[in-house]
């Protein structure tokens, strides 16, 4: 296992028995062909997606491709090297995923749930995407220690409350109302030109004391996916430029276009 994650520069993985993380969603293993009794083993690992960055109007998860797609490409080349290696079935999640991935990940040692229910990892803070691999073969097989982490939580400091749009002005979180579709009150309209956001919002994670001790240990992610293709400013422009093709491999695209164009008119007057 080390090997296969090493060549793809996926440092930070752990794996548990099944049997120790919460199975929400049996029905998503069993639309990939396996039941979900037959799966012994999570393989979690982290996805780590921050870069230096010039400051922009877009969620910095949001600014390179999908990592939906890095994952299925991901999943496409090392899932049969799992099993070719281990025998049984090897299945790959990121985001829609059977288990509450964060629960398990600290669990498996990769980091400690914060306030902000986000997983913070040592290295590289809450600047992570979590995936796993589940399996029929046993954790044992897979070098599960034999012992399950305790769910670490962070040190309650409240730094990300302070720094929270929705505590701060009394509305939803930032981000869920920068995806929401239809036309905004007069009031969302102000927080959204408050805070400049036009796709998510990342101040509960800066304002965090340990993504901010990643961010100054210049931590980056190695993989390349990460680093091609980034927009930090989205503007109008950008946006029609893009080709249904190129828009669809985009995290900001998966409410269509319209809540980004009425976002980009609230925040600088542009017409669709
Ligand atoms: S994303 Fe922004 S608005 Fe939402 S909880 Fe975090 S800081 Fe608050
Ligand atoms: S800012 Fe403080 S309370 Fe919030 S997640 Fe980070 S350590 Fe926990």
């Amino acid at each position: 296992m080390k090997t296969i994650f090493e060549n793809e520069k996926i440092e930070c993985y752990g794996v548990l028995p099944f049997s120790a993380c919460k199975c929400r969603r049996p029905d998503i293993i069993e639309r990939k062909g396996v039941r979900a009794e037959e799966i012994r083993s999570a393989i979690l690992f982290l996805v780590p997606y921050y870069i230096k960055d010039e400051s922009g109007n877009i969620s910095l998860y949001a600014r390179s491709g999908d990592y939906h797609f890095y994952c299925d490409a991901l999943f496409e080349r090392i899932l049969p090297l799992f099993e070719e290696k281990y025998g049984g079935r090897f299945l790959g999640f990121a985001d829609k995923s059977p288990i509450e991935e964060n629960i398990a990940a600290s669990k498996a040692g990769l980091g400690v749930v914060g306030d902000n229910y986000m997983l913070m990892n040592e290295k590289y803070g809450s600047f992570v995407f979590i995936a796993e691999i589940l399996s029929t073969v046993s954790a044992e097989t897979l070098g599960f220690s034999g012992e399950i982490g305790e769910i670490s939580a962070c040190m309650h400091c409240g730094a990300c409350k302070k720094a929270c749009p929705m505590v701060i002005d009394g509305m939803e979180c930032l981000s869920a109302l920068t995806q929401k579709k239809g036309k905004f009150t007069e009031r969302e309209e102000a927080y959204l030109r408050k805070y400049g956001s036009v796709w998510g919002c990342d101040l509960c994670q800066l304002a965090c004391p340990l993504t901010k001790k990643a961010i100054a240990a210049d931590i980056e992610t190695p993989l390349d996916f990460f680093r091609e293709n980034r927009i930090s400013t989205l503007t109008v422009e950008k946006l029609n430029a893009m080709s249904d093709e190129e828009f669809k491999k985009r995290a900001f695209s998966w409410r269509g276009k319209a809540p980004l164009l009425r976002n980009l008119e609230i925040l600088y007057g542009n017409k669709e």
